[in-house]
């Protein structure tokens, strides 16, 4: 990478990822210039199976609160991995938050939730919209992806203008008309220069373009014929509200009534109908209380759950623990999304549920009921050619996809090599017309949240929980007498993850005259620290119940002093 001739810190512009480099979600990242820092997005991550007990995760706002207060955060479109994290975020938030209505709508029940209300910092934008934050004027610009209302942003800066694409992908005949990304505005600022260009990662290592949303509803289309006279279930994502209107366009072609069900699909199409992203006529839609009482062939339930998440409305049918919804032979279920890498299990599962019920399932590639929302690498092309940015920084996504996309920039030629940089989260990017160069890092990681605690689970607290996951924990507790070290009741021993005590009574009270030894052996040693004698009883007990059984159990001593 260059490192010419870069301006003095009060004129440069410093980019700072802060969270969606080399993963997925958490995407977050700091624009600064002079004493201004704006924020593009604040998004969360869902823990993997790795992070037992941890609800989600979030960026690591320890950069932010070192910089004071951010003078505005600009929201690009309203999927988790990027607003999830702003009700965490948003206290170091001075100025306005901006977002398209749709954004702000989705943002809204998480700020509920967490008893934020943004009052006068809200301020909705519409592409087109240009808004100026101290150095900064900011354009909103229409892309297209799998949820109305998506942006990306060039930002002006005194060096130059940065385009940040959001979530994009280029589809002609999208849904929503008018929700074609927007590639003449993209051409004029290439044309005028762009001084660089940081772009949608995700789908890097996919050739070609991403179909059309229109390929999906001859898809669903061919599939409501099949159906014929049975009842159809279609699982997707709440948020792709484009999908929940195809189908309940073809619901209503069929004669068919439509049930929602499952939280967010029931807020999100509420929402969406109040704002006039989803057109369906009171006539269509019922109660998810009323289905049973039409027949089969005249309903049609959209329902959470495309992921096989364990607590939604799909995984409970699968199940038949199902309150409402009865699975059986006259039931034809769509999955009509595809499994996010790490999901295949849970989804196979609640396929696996629904087939032993009878029902037929279309899942994964069995028909085209399913196109990304992120654009293949003809798509990355196009925006590339279109920006023709003088520095390329590929964002959203694993090392790999961020290398692919470094590798489709420099095929196309024109972007000098160490102009193309692969940044990690929390490296300080300083761009001038001049050059571009790392100038030191700053903090950045993902913190994690379980219940209210933020952060306050860190890797110790993690590595017992996996030790707990892994081999259970056995408690000893016993009263000993303060002045001589003397057993005086116990010790009892309770365990749990470890074995069924009731059926290793033997293993138990061996385990137990093991106890009664180190303690008989710390009083013998006048042993009076107990932190000591604890550990002793801890090490007898340990390498006793591993000869035994080939297991390390956590030991928890608590000896009470009498
Ligand atoms: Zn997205
Ligand atoms: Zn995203």
């Amino acid at each position: 990478m260059s490192a010419l001739s870069v301006p003095p810190a009060d004129l440069a512009v410093d980019v700072v990822p802060l969270g969606g480099l080399g993963e997925f979600g958490l995407n977050m990242m700091a624009v600064s210039c002079g004493e201004t820092t704006i924020l593009i997005d604040a998004g969360s991550m869902f823990p993997e199976a790795e992070l037992p007990g941890v609800d989600r995760v979030i960026p690591s706002s320890e950069y932010l609160d070192q910089r004071g207060p951010v003078d505005a955060l600009v929201l690009t479109h309203g999927h988790e991995d990027h607003i999830g994290g702003v009700p965490y975020v948003v206290g170091r938030v001075a100025g306005p938050v901006f977002g398209t209505p749709f954004t702000h709508a989705m943002l809204e029940g998480k700020l509920d939730e967490h008893g934020v209300d943004l009052g006068e910092r809200r301020r909705e934008v519409r592409p087109g919209d240009v808004v100026t934050v101290g150095p900064f004027r900011i354009e909103f610009i229409r892309v297209t992806h799998s949820m109305p209302d998506c942006v990306a942003v060039a930002i002006h800066t005194p060096q130059g203008v940065i385009v940040h694409t959001g979530d994009f992908k280029i589809d002609y005949t999208p849904l929503s008309g008018d929700a074609v990304t927007d590639l003449s505005t993209i051409a004029e600022y290439g044309r005028r220069g762009v001084l660089a260009l940081l772009a949608d990662s995700t789908n890097a290592e996919r050739p070609g373009f991403t179909a059309t949303e229109q390929t999906v509803a001859e898809g669903v289309r061919s599939l409501f014929a099949r159906a014929k006279n049975r009842r159809i279930i279609v699982a997707t994502f709440a948020s792709n509200i484009y999908r929940i209107q195809q189908i309940i366009d073809l619901a209503i072609e069929y004669g068919r009534k439509v049930a929602v069900n499952g939280r967010s699909m029931v807020s999100n199409t509420e929402m969406a109908r109040e704002l006039g992203y989803l057109h369906a006529p009171d006539n269509v839609l019922i109660d998810i209380e009323e289905i049973n009482k039409y027949p089969p062939e005249k309903v049609v339930l959209i329902t959470t759950g495309s992921q096989g998440e364990p607590l939604s409305a799909l995984s409970r049918m699968a199940q038949a623990s199902h309150r409402t919804v009865k699975v059986g032979p006259t039931d034809f279920i769509i999955i009509s999304a595809r499994p996010i890498p790490g999901n295949e299990k849970t989804v196979t599962k609640v396929v696996n549920g629904l087939l032993a019920l009878g029902a037929e399932v279309i899942y994964e590639n069995m028909y085209d009921t399913h196109v990304s929302g992120h654009a293949c690498q003809e798509e990355q092309k196009l925006m590339l050619t279109l920006a023709h940015p003088q520095y390329f920084l590929p964002v959203h996504g694993e090392f790999k996809q961020l290398k692919r996309h470094a590798e489709t920039a420099e095929h196309l030629g024109y972007i000098p090599k160490q102009n193309i940089y692969i940044a990690e989260n929390g490296q300080n990017i300083r761009l001038s017309r001049d050059g571009m160069a790392v100038e030191g890092t700053v903090p950045a990681g993902a913190v994690m949240v379980d219940g209210y605690g933020v952060g306050d689970v860190g890797n110790v607290v993690l590595r017992d929980r996996h030790h707990l996951s892994e081999d259970g924990i056995i408690i000893v507790t016993a009263a000993v007498d303060g002045s001589t070290g003397q057993l005086l009741s116990g010790p009892d021993l309770v365990s749990r993850g470890f074995v069924y005590v009731r059926e290793s009574e033997e293993l138990m009270d061996g385990a137990r005259v093991q106890v009664e030894m180190a303690l008989d052996r710390s009083m013998a040693d006048n042993m009076h620290d107990w932190a000591s004698v604890k550990s002793r009883v801890r090490e007898a007990l340990s390498s006793y119940i591993y000869r035994k059984t080939k297991r390390s159990p956590m030991i928890l001593p608590i000896l009470m002093e009498v």
